[in-house]
């Protein structure tokens, strides 16, 4: 039935099946970022639930991206699963305390994740950074919030942040990982699915967000602009 293999997407999505192999090399973020980075980790932010407006909207541009290309008549047709379904997927894991956000959309190659991850491109960031270096409005936690922080939104709750991600017709997958403060680290990895993993391990005062009913209720204000289906431990949120 289709709820059957809707569940055996979901299981073969949550296994942990990824395995870092190889070197893991050490890069520094760009001078930028480190200090948005430390204004974002050291937030008193009330709303650090925005976070996952931030998380879903970047799987679901990239869902829309990897549609977008997949469609295209001459890279399309070199994509293998141009006919994987393109889902977004939430875990919560009270235990582990994590918050694990999934999407099979486009992935990143490595170059990708350094640029992507490591530099300020967004819009958001850039003009938030201004307005801290003109006013030194750091005190002000409000513009985080108002100028939406993107990914490095997911370091006010989280003290480790591990991605894992894949993109068509590579063979394996890298790793991510950092802290948020000076460092992040690249990997490769196998047992990678098409698409991006985002595991969150969040801070002890930050608990709440590995809860799944305080989850669904975030995920209910902020999926209406999304055009993919969201899975909340694998029931339709
Ligand atoms: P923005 O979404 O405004 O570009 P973000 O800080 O939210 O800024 O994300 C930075 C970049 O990281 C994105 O533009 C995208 O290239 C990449 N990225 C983030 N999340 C994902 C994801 N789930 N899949 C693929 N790429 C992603
Ligand atoms: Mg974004």
């Amino acid at each position: 039935t289709e709820a059957e293999s809707k569940d055996d997407d979901y299981h073969s999505i949550i296994k942990n099946t990824e395995k870092p192999i190889g070197e893991s090399t050490k890069h520094e973020f760009q001078a930028e970022t480190r200090m948005l980075l430390d204004i974002v980790a050291r937030s008193l932010y009330s709303e650090k639930e925005v976070f996952i407006r931030e998380l879903i909207s970047n799987a679901s541009d990239a869902l829309e991206k990897f549609k977008f290309v997949s469609m295209s008549e001459t890279e399309g047709a070199k994509i293998k699963d141009r006919d994987r379904s393109l889902e977004i997927h939430i875990l919560t894991d009270k235990n582990a305390r994590t918050f694990t956000i999934q999407d099979t959309g486009i992935g990143m190659t490595r170059e990708e994740l350094t640029q992507n991850l490591g530099v300020i491109a967004k819009s958001g960031s850039k003009a938030f950074i201004e307005q801290i270096k003109q006013n030194q409005a750091a005190g002000d936690n409000n513009i985080i919030g108002q100028f939406g922080v993107g990914f490095y939104s997911a370091f006010m709750v989280a003290d480790k942040v591990e991605v894992f991600t894949r993109t068509a017709g590579e063979e394996q997958g890298w790793k991510w990982t950092s802290d948020g403060t000076g460092n992040y680290e690249i990997q490769p990895a196998e047992g990678v699915a098409f698409g991006t993993k985002i595991i969150l391990h969040l801070k002890g005062d930050c608990r709440e967000f590995s809860d799944d009913d305080t989850i669904k209720n975030i995920i209910t204000k902020y999926s209406n602009f999304v055009g993919s289906p969201i899975y909340l431990n694998g029931k339709k949120a």
